[in-house]
């Protein structure tokens, strides 16, 4: 079943916004963007984002009671990066903002994406 996910790009990043159509992945099936070799901005399913050192790297409560107050507020202001490899995200960072975001019970966190290899991934799980 397709997810709608929004491309946000902000005027921070001089660019607009607009949505696209996403496979279960939340991978856009437009071709046109994804063609783009440079990061993009989207909104992404919290629960589609693998966190393979998730469990050897222990966030600092205090740091993730900060953020849900401030995203709450006035939203994440910076996307986590995250890397997509056959059309999986990984992510191995910004993980406040991620558990943040899980705490909060928000759907979608908003994401810089760079697209890899296997052999990327491979070098992050190193
Ligand atoms: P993380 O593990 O998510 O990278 P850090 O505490 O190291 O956590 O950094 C938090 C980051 O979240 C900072 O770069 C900050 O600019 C960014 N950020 C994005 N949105 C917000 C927000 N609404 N309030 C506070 N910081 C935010």
């Amino acid at each position: 079943m397709a997810n709608l996910v929004s491309l946000h790009l902000s005027s921070n990043f001089n660019l607009r916004s607009f949505s696209v159509a996403a496979n279960s992945n939340g991978v856009p099936f437009t071709t046109a963007p994804m063609k783009s070799r440079g990061p993009m901005i989207l909104e992404i399913p919290v629960d589609k984002i693998r966190r393979p050192l998730m469990r050897t790297r222990s966030n600092d409560p205090q740091k993730v009671k900060e953020l849900m107050d401030s995203i709450a507020e006035i939203g994440l202001q910076v996307p986590i990066d995250v890397l997509e490899v056959d059309g999986i995200y990984y992510g191995f960072s910004g993980c406040h903002r991620y558990e943040a975001h899980q705490r909060l019970g928000l759907p979608t966190i908003l994401c810089k994406v760079r697209r890899g290899t296997k052999e990327t991934l491979r070098h992050h799980l190193r």
